[in-house]
């Protein structure tokens, strides 16, 4: 197999307890917040906590570059507001190190708002001295930028401002790029017919380049083509069409990473997962 798919699983009561949810769902891949992803401080985790991760991890068969985790919403290292940069600074830095504490080798971040008070350039830039920060006080995580809806001033959603950010970036070897479907939809590439798929992959190739893709967030949007609103809607209930979905299986830029489902309904994972296997 060479799919590894799952979808972002509860955290709550341990860590550990994101790998039993995800074997539930008979999932070998998985995304999870490794802190409340609604605080700004959060206790570090224990190292009882972390060896029992790391040995059940073993145990389960998961691979731990499958292993995706979401950094906290409240992050913001575009943000022009001194107060708020420091506090996303420290923040984001915390997340990269409990991914490097647990032996992961992946940590997936918003790259961040300008909030209409500094220019889209200064925001990319920015994002990616902050990452460059974070990846000199950390060792092994690659540092995943995740494409975004374009909401409000939510910058990410056009292929170009993720190469200005992996071009500030020092170390390139330690950036990557997840892609989610739904967002890309959104953000005005259009996944729903053949043609539009191909120009879609052709434009990341040449703007940004698969060599930078570590990640996949596979979701149905609610909204259609350049609705710029990020709504996700479980598999085959949405905007993107069936047909996207068996050629998104069959398509080999997408194998050996972590494809993950942020679709609404937890008690269809399982079968949205065997679905995707049987396209
Ligand atoms: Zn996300
Ligand atoms: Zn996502």
């Amino acid at each position: 197999m060479t799919k590894y798919i799952g979808a972002h699983v509860s955290a709550s009561g341990g860590v550990g307890n994101a790998i039993l949810n995800a074997e539930a769902i008979g999932a070998n891949a998985f995304a999870l917040f490794t802190r409340n992803q609604r605080s700004w401080v959060s206790k570090p985790l224990p190292q009882l906590e972390i060896d029992g991760f790391k040995a059940l991890l073993v145990d389960r068969g998961f691979k731990p570059e499958m292993v995706l985790p979401h950094d906290s919403y409240l992050i913001n290292l575009g943000s022009p507001d001194e107060e708020t940069l420091q506090k996303s600074r420290a923040a984001f830095l915390d997340e990269m190190q409990r991914a490097q504490q647990l032996s992961l080798k992946l940590m997936n971040f918003h790259p961040g708002s300008h909030l209409n008070k500094i220019s889209e350039e200064e925001c990319l830039d920015q994002i990616a001295r902050e990452v460059n920060l974070a990846l000199s006080k950390t060792e092994g995580v690659t540092a995943v930028i995740e494409n975004t809806a374009g909401q409000g001033t939510n910058l990410g959603w056009k292929f170009e401002h993720i190469a200005r950010i992996i071009a500030g970036i020092d170390d390139k070897s330690r950036v990557g790029v997840c892609i989610d479907t739904c967002h890309t939809l959104a953000a005005g590439y259009d996944l729903t017919t053949e043609m539009g798929y191909n120009f879609c992959f052709e434009e990341f190739e040449r703007v940004v380049g698969f060599k930078y893709l570590r990640a996949i967030h596979l979701n149905d949007s609610k909204k259609g083509t350049g609705s710029h609103v990020d709504r996700h809607e479980s598999l085959g209930l949405g905007m993107m069409g069936k047909d996207f979905f068996t050629r998104f299986m069959h398509d080999e830029h997408f194998d050996n990473m972590p494809i993950i489902l942020e679709t609404p309904d937890p008690t269809r994972w399982a079968e949205e997962i065997k679905w995707l296997r049987s396209l």
